[in-house]
């Protein structure tokens, strides 16, 4: 089969809820990947912050195959024998007293919205069904019906209506406006990314995840963090919100929580709201099944094994001071924290974000456009220097074609 066929079968039988580049990938090790005719590429997504470790990581596979063959899934209705392992290993490793575990990114935002509002109820003393949850312009938090009841996207809302109610919408990286929501009394969380992610690497201005924080704090409301693209070392600290030593009431984590194995995520708070659910009240059947267990520790130890944060730190500077470097007057802006960074591309010629990712895809660099003006560039952070640098000379080569 030639590429064209792959992309045909997708369209023919797939929803077509997604527009992808035109290539299709087959293997992947490290920071690269291979199409099926065996072209090979960096890969400057990573599964948007899902791959941080690296395709095909060998120690999580490992982990993964091992559990594979021994068990997979219990549900809930019984105990396993790693679950209890993995609770202890990943709230001693955030440092919280419980771990509520589901699958995808989605559900663990929709966990702590829940777990926000039982908080609300039982612990708050708001009445019944008035808690409000403050959300920012410009949010991804997935793409439930109540999720995209928070978003200001309207792609993601178009024709999904009615709407989950309860959610307070303010700027991201406004201040001023969070302390005017706050003074509602009915308000019982904050939900904010310390890093807008898919609304195209919005860094908040410095100091306002800590101030937020404080405001939250003052006012007994829950400062509830989406961590499930930024965590797990890919803004050069473990979390997000470590730049700032805030350490969320609701930490959510997704994504690189597997290193792109399976969906696996986690939502860590302290006992008091956490012990507000009980028995029966939420769930889902692969929560905390022991494959996920066995591959999210493997996981979370290559961050640490492997210094992840400290890397994506220092390759992360070298990345934006060579893109600042390129003399290209397609290049508003180049704007990052570690290696989660985004060029805003100022379109010339008719030629617009697609285009770069297609010059960059034939030379050998996959990164996707966000918004159509936008496009992140998000490694896996095991990727070497030279890597990165030859990557870099390759983004260079293809933004330099439009010149
Ligand atoms: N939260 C954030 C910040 C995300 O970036 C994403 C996905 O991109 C999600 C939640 C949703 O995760 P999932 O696609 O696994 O449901």
């Amino acid at each position: 089969m030639k590429p064209h066929d792959y992309i045909e079968r997708e369209e023919k039988f797939g929803a077509h809820n997604y527009h992808p580049l035109p290539v299709v990938l087959d293997r992947g090790q490290g920071a690269y990947v291979w199409d099926v005719e065996g072209k090979r590429y960096y890969d400057f997504l990573s599964a948007y912050s899902a791959v941080n470790q690296g395709h095909c990581h060998p120690k999580i596979t490992a982990a993964l195959i091992e559990q594979a063959q021994k068990l997979t899934l219990t549900s809930r209705a019984f105990f396993n024998s790693v679950l209890g392992e993995y609770e202890e290993y990943i709230t001693k490793y955030f440092g919280y007293d419980k771990v509520l575990p589901m699958n995808s990114g989605a559900e663990g935002d929709e966990t702590a919205l829940k777990l926000c509002r039982k908080w609300a109820y039982l612990k708050k003393g708001i009445s019944q069904d008035n808690a409000k949850i403050i959300v920012c312009e410009g949010n991804f938090h997935g793409r439930t019906i109540t999720i995209v009841s928070m978003s200001t996207d309207p792609d993601a809302r178009k024709d999904y209506g009615p709407f989950t109610p309860g959610f307070i919408t303010i700027p991201y990286n406004d201040i001023p406006a969070l302390e005017k929501a706050l003074q509602d009394p009915d308000v019982a969380g904050f939900l904010v990314e310390p890093i807008q992610g898919e609304a195209g690497v919005f860094v908040p201005d410095e100091g306002y995840i800590k101030k937020a924080y404080d405001l939250c704090r003052s006012r007994n409301v829950l400062f509830i963090a989406d961590e499930v693209q930024t965590g797990l070392a890919r803004t050069g600290k473990l979390l997000a919100c470590d730049h700032e030593g805030v350490r969320p009431d609701i930490l959510i984590l997704g994504k690189a929580l597997s290193g792109g194995a399976m969906p696996i995520s986690a939502v860590l708070a302290d006992d008091g709201i956490m012990l507000t659910i009980k028995p029966g009240e939420h769930g889902s059947t692969f929560g905390g099944n022991p494959l996920a267990g066995k591959v999210a520790i493997a996981a979370l130890e290559v961050i640490r094994e492997e210094k992840l944060a400290e890397k994506a730190e220092r390759l992360g500077r070298i990345f934006r001071d060579e893109m600042k470097a390129i003399k290209s007057d397609m290049i508003e802006l180049v704007r990052g924290k570690g290696l989660l960074n985004a060029i805003v591309i100022r379109p010339k010629n008719g030629k617009e974000a697609w285009d770069v990712c297609l010059a960059m895809m034939e030379l050998g660099v996959l990164a996707k456009p966000t918004h159509g003006h936008i496009i992140r560039f998000a490694p896996p952070l095991v990727i070497t220097e030279e890597q990165l640098r030859d990557a870099i000379s390759l983004i260079k080569k293809a933004l330099l074609q439009f010149s």
